[in-house]
């Protein structure tokens, strides 16, 4: 196993264990663990059911129940996470609450939809970010309690929410402060983005091969590391068939970067000398990586797929459309605010109305923004819902 990293692990009592409301300790949970239900049982969540990961429901024709969904993604980001954080002795319920958290703030419609809300947002001098916007769900959108708007989070929680996959400058975020800008995130944070790299890799190869926009050759000729596993499979098993050989070999590829990852972040943190969470949060890089030889890897097999997947026609037809329902639709609000539900209208005083749009689409799922789009349609001329 290596040795525990339990002395860089964030401690299940002290500082980022504080919420915003104070709240008694409950019996037999931990903070993290608390976290991790309250986003598991949150709305938002929920409706990563309904959002897409990369294909949208039935692409081309061919019916895809079993694609990845955002909301399924999202689990086996958690169980990669909770994987890596126990191999390494980390705080494995913060790294669960982390990826179960990771995409919530991801508007209808994939990375096409974010890049649509922040283009639309931009002559307001407004983006979009899925990290800041996560954030605002958690600590106002979400209402299941009397006590406080949003779910109270833990400051663990709210920073890692913040600082998972990139770092925010102190001088262009001042409202970010209480999340240690200066300092880098702890692992149970790290490693999240990296854990989601893994997970959509190799989920995307197994989807794009099952909706026949890949196929195994080129899989294999563009993905060495896929074709490492899939051809010592062939020669194990010559009955099986290529779409089980191309699963094994995927769920092989999967091991090999978790396996990598671990090894890795035991090395950088031997070699950096790194004994103590504060001494982890000081060091100026990130200490969650791959093996260089790895990232080569996760490099090509990334190439391959923006290649050869995310850019392949059917896939761009799909987020052109996906860019004009965002677009338009937030137009439309912006021109008829009354169109708004009154829930959303109450926050324009304090939010702005382009803000405010922003947030209220950011919150459909594909199927209702989709609803919400045809029904305010100029073309039917019934603007009034
Ligand atoms: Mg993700």
């Amino acid at each position: 196993m290596g040795m525990s990293l339990a002395s860089i692990a964030v401690p299940i009592e002290g500082e980022l264990t504080s919420r915003a409301h104070a709240e008694p300790p409950h019996p037999y949970r931990t903070p993290f663990a608390r976290d991790a239900a309250r986003v598991l049982h949150a709305r938002a969540f929920r409706r990563l059911a309904g959002k897409t990961q990369v294909f949208t429901q039935a692409l081309g024709g061919r019916p895809g129940d079993h694609f990845r969904s955002r909301l399924t993604h999202t689990l086996e980001v958690a169980q990669i996470s909770r994987t890596v954080a126990l191999a390494l002795g980390l705080n494995a319920e913060l790294a669960e609450a982390l990826a179960l958290v990771h995409d919530i703030g991801h508007p209808p419609f994939g990375h096409a939809g974010e890049k649509a809300l922040d283009r639309a947002l931009a002559p307001h001098g407004l983006g979009f970010d899925h990290n800041l916007h996560a954030l605002r769900i958690v600590t106002w959108f979400e209402e299941r309690y009397p006590a406080f708007r949003g779910l109270n989070l833990t400051l663990g929680v709210r920073e890692g929410i913040i600082k998972h996959s990139r770092d925010y400058s102190s001088a262009a975020h001042p409202e970010l402060a209480e999340y240690f800008l200066d300092l880098r995130p702890p692992l149970e944070a790290q490693l999240i983005d990296l854990a989601d790299e893994i997970a959509y890799l190799t989920a995307d190869i197994e989807d794009g091969l099952d909706s026949g926009i890949l196929e195994t050759n080129s899989v294999r000729s563009g993905v060495p590391l896929f074709r490492l596993f899939y051809d010592d499979a062939c020669t194990k098993y010559p009955a099986a068939t290529s779409r089980v050989l191309a699963g094994e070999a995927a769920r092989r590829m999967l091991n090999a970067l978790v396996t990598d990852l671990i090894a890795e972040i035991r090395r950088r943190i031997e070699s950096d000398g790194i004994a103590s969470l504060y001494a982890l949060r000081a060091v100026p890089h990130r200490i969650a990586a791959f093996s260089p030889a790895m990232e080569a890897g996760r490099a090509q097999t990334k190439k391959f797929l923006y290649d050869e997947l995310y850019n392949s026609p059917g896939l761009k037809t799909a987020r052109a459309h996906a860019a004009h329902v965002v677009e338009s639709l937030f137009a439309r609000f912006i021109a008829n605010p009354e169109l708004l539900p009154e829930d959303h209208r109450e926050q324009i005083p304090t939010e702005g109305l382009a803000r405010t749009v922003a947030d209220y689409i950011a919150g459909m799922t594909d199927s209702f923004i989709e609803q919400v789009w045809s029904r305010t349609s100029p073309r039917t001329g019934n603007l009034s819902s």
